[in-house]
């Protein structure tokens, strides 16, 4: 009897527990769960229960997908900082004599400018300072990207632009020797590169396989006409022969007019989680875009240098890491909606000034 006692106890107290520790998980995952409706959340980032994927990438996924690629990132080393929140750049403007831009977010969404950023781009000019654009975007060629910019209404000239394009352009012409298979649409003219190319883009992958395989070399320039059947090729033939990867865009995102668009980083960081690609970036948040912006620079002093962007985890943690003073914009980037608080926790990475735009 006794022993019937204890065993029915022993159960009962078990069960308990269970239903106990089912409704601690289910009540963190209700919080996980406004998230998900909110934000088309892929992956829970409490529980790790997968979801089904959305049509386009969420802010919440891109913060996510940058968190689990962190350790190929490069580490703070910095202490961090107490945010400032302030109304627009206006009210620190007098801070500093130089300003680095990140281009998508922070200037233009997609093809469309941001009204408020144009009129304080022309102000901080109009003032004396001296601005750079410093962009992931590797597309288009240099010509062509300050006239879209020229175009969107801000008045730069060739030499204020720094373009992932043209730190990879830069490096390529030490590899003359190389043929380079490029992911990129025609458009993007990457014949102008200083190397031998083709695209792999808008090809019949297994038609061109020999060639693929034949290639010394990948450059990851664009995701434009990209598909999963040409990525799936690409990573095919990269498990047959592992060659260097270059990518020249390293963000995993972009903020367009309709959403979230897919990068070459993202595609970059697929390859390395699936056959232990050791890819080669040009760009935020690596040290080779902010020593060149930096360089352009160089009559300013760091301190009165200051590196403007909507991604913490390439315009800040490379502004931080560099030595430059940060600020986050929030309003239409890769945070729009997002706890901000939150996210600057998760991540680690904290900028000295946030305001909603410029
Ligand atoms: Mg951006």
């Amino acid at each position: 009897m006794i022993l019937l006692v204890i065993l029915v106890t022993v159960v009962v107290s078990e069960w308990v527990s269970a239903e106990v520790r089912q409704a601690v998980l289910w009540f963190r995952h209700t919080k996980c769960l406004h998230r998900i409706v909110t934000e088309s959340l892929l992956r829970c980032s409490l529980c790790g229960r997968q979801q089904e994927p959305a049509m386009t990438p969420s802010t919440l996924w891109a913060f996510d997908s940058y968190q689990r690629i962190r350790s190929r990132l490069p580490a703070v080393t910095v202490d961090s900082v107490e945010p400032q929140s302030v109304a627009s750049l206006g009210v620190i403007a007098d801070r500093f004599d130089g300003f680095i831009f990140d281009a998508f977010g922070v200037l233009n969404v997609g093809n469309t400018a941001l009204p408020t950023a144009r009129a304080r781009f022309h102000d901080l000019q109009a003032m004396g300072k001296r601005c750079l654009v410093l962009s992931n975007a590797a597309t288009a060629p240099q010509r062509q990207l300050v006239q879209k910019y020229r175009n969107l209404g801000f008045p730069i000239t060739s030499d204020q632009l720094i373009s992932s394009r043209m730190l990879v352009s830069a490096a390529l012409g030490s590899e003359t020797d190389q043929t380079w298979a490029v992911m990129a649409p025609s458009w993007a003219r990457s014949d102008q590169l200083p190397c031998r190319s083709f695209l792999i883009a808008n090809q019949d992958i297994q038609a061109n396989r020999d060639r693929l395989d034949n290639a010394d070399a990948v450059l990851m320039l664009s995701t434009q006409g990209w598909t999963d059947r040409l990525q799936q090729g690409l990573s095919d033939s990269l498990r047959r022969r592992l060659r260097p990867v270059w990518v020249a865009n390293p963000d995993l995102v972009a903020p367009r007019e309709d959403g979230l668009s897919l990068e070459p980083g993202h595609y970059a960081h697929q390859l390395a989680d699936t056959i232990g690609l050791d890819a080669v970036f040009f760009g935020k948040p690596f040290s080779n875009a902010f020593d060149a912006a930096k360089t352009k620079l160089s009559h300013i002093p760091a301190s009165r240098l200051l590196m403007v962007g909507d991604t913490l985890h390439t315009d800040i943690l490379g502004g931080r890491c560099a030595g430059l003073s940060t600020m986050l914009v929030t309003a239409h980037g890769a945070l729009k909606g997002l706890n901000i608080g939150t996210c600057m926790a998760e991540s680690g990475i904290f900028p000295d000034f946030i305001a909603p735009e410029i």
